[in-house]
C-alpha cells in the first residue's frame, strides 16, 4: 500500500505522520514549531526535521509528502498571511521542500487540508459535497464540492470564519465586520462568560475557575452547560444560533449533504449542534436544506497528520 509523510504545522507544533492510502498513522511525533525564536529558517528547519523523522526506515520511497499549513496557499505552493508564525510570508514552501525532498509535494492551507481529510476518512466519507469548519482561536472552513477540494482563483480561499453574518457588526482581526469569527471564535465566545458574571449573573462558570475569570476557556463553559447551568447554556446556544446563520448562507451557496464541525469548542456540546441545525433549517431555502445534517468531526487529535497525508491521494 502507498504511503505518505503528513505535516501539519501550526504556531505551537509541526506535527509528523507516516500514513497509509486508508488514512492510518504507521507512526507520528510532534516538534516544536519555535516560531517565538522569529525566524524562517528555524521554522523550515523544523519543518524538515519532521520530514526526516516521518521517512527514517522507509525502503521505498513515499507516495508524496503532504504539508497543511495556518495561512493562504497560492497554486504554487507560497504560503501567505500566517498568523500565528512570524516571518511566514511568502514563503515558497513547496519549492523548498521539493528541492530538497526528490518526490511530489502537496502544500494546502491546514483548515482545506482537514476537509479533505474529513471527506477521504471521517465525517465526510461518503458523500460528495461537504462543508466543513474548524473551531478555535481562529474559526477555519473548507469546502469539498463534487468530490473536489475547492479552492479559489489562484489562491486557497474558502475563508469561512471570515464571512460576514452581520454588516453591522463588531470589527474582526481580518479588518471586515461582523465576521462569524467575531462570535464564536474562542475569545468571543469567553467574552460572552465573562460579561454575563460582571453583570451579576449567577453561573457555574465562576464556581468552576474559583473566581478566576482569566481562567475561563470554551472547556469550562461546555463543562458548566453539562451541569445544566443557564448562563452556559444560553452561550452555546447562541453560539449555535450564529453558526446557523452563516450555515444558511452557504447551504443557499452549495447545496452540501453534510456540515462538519470540528475543533475542541465542538466537542460534547449536542445544544449547539442541534441550534446550528434548527436555525439553518428555519433560515435556508427548503429545497437546498431539507436533506443537509449538522455533525461532529471524526478524525480528532490526529486530523491534521491524517489529513495532510490524504492530500498526497488527492484525485
Ligand atoms: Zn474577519
Amino acid at each position: 500500500m502507498r504511503k505518505a509523510i503528513g505535516i501539519d504545522v501550526g504556531g505551537t507544533y509541526i506535527k509528523a505522520g507516516l500514513t497509509d492510502e486508508n488514512g492510518n498513522i504507521l507512526k507520528k511525533k510532534q516538534f516544536p514549531t519555535m516560531a517565538e525564536k522569529g525566524s524562517r529558517d528555524i521554522v523550515l528547519k523544523q519543518i524538515e526535521n519532521a520530514i526526516d523523522f516521518a521517512m527514517e526506515g522507509l525502503t521505498e520511497s513515499p507516495a508524496g509528502i503532504g504539508i497543511g499549513s495556518a495561512g493562504i496557499v497560492d497554486d504554487y505552493g507560497v504560503v501567505f498571511e500566517s498568523p500565528n508564525i512570524p516571518e511566514w510570508h511568502n514563503i515558497p514552501l513547496k519549492k523548498i521542500i521539493s528541492d530538497k525532498y526528490k518526490f511530489p509535494v502537496t502544500v494546502e492551507n491546514d483548515v482545506n487540508s482537514i476537509t479533505w481529510g474529513e471527506f477521504l476518512y471521517g465525517a465526510g466519507k461518503g458523500y460528495n459535497t461537504i462543508i466543513c469548519i474548524t473551531m478555535g482561536t481562529g474559526v477555519g472552513g473548507g469546502v469539498v464540492k463534487d468530490g473536489k477540494l475547492m479552492r479559489g482563483n489562484k489562491y486557497s480561499a474558502v475563508e469561512i470564519g471570515h464571512i460576514p453574518i452581520d454588516y453591522k457588526g463588531p470589527q474582526c482581526k481580518c479588518g471586515n465586520y461582523g465576521c462569524i469569527e467575531r462570535f464564536v471564535g474562542k475569545e468571543y465566545i469567553v467574552e460572552n462568560a465573562v460579561n454575563a458574571i460582571k453583570k451579576g449573573e449567577k453561573t457555574l462558570i465562576f464556581d468552576l475557575v474559583e473566581g478566576k475569570l482569566e481562567e475561563i476557556t470554551p472547556k469550562i463553559i461546555s463543562a458548566a452547560y453539562r451541569k445544566n447551568d443557564r448562563v452556559a447554556t444560553d452561550i452555546l446556544i447562541n453560539v449555535g444560533i450564529c453558526l446557523g446563520a452563516l450555515f444558511s448562507g452557504l447551504v443557499n451557496l452549495l447545496n452540501p449533504e453534510v456540515i462538519i464541525i470540528g475543533g475542541g469548542i465542538a466537542q460534547n456540546v449536542p445544544i449547539m449542534f442541534e441550534t446550528a441545525e434548527k436555525t439553518l433549517k428555519e433560515r435556508a431555502m427548503k429545497i437546498l436544506v431539507n436533506d443537509v445534517k449538522v455533525i461532529p468531526s471524526k478524525l480528532g487529535l490526529d486530523a491534521g497528520i491524517i489529513s495532510a497525508g490524504a492530500l498526497v491521494f488527492q484525485k
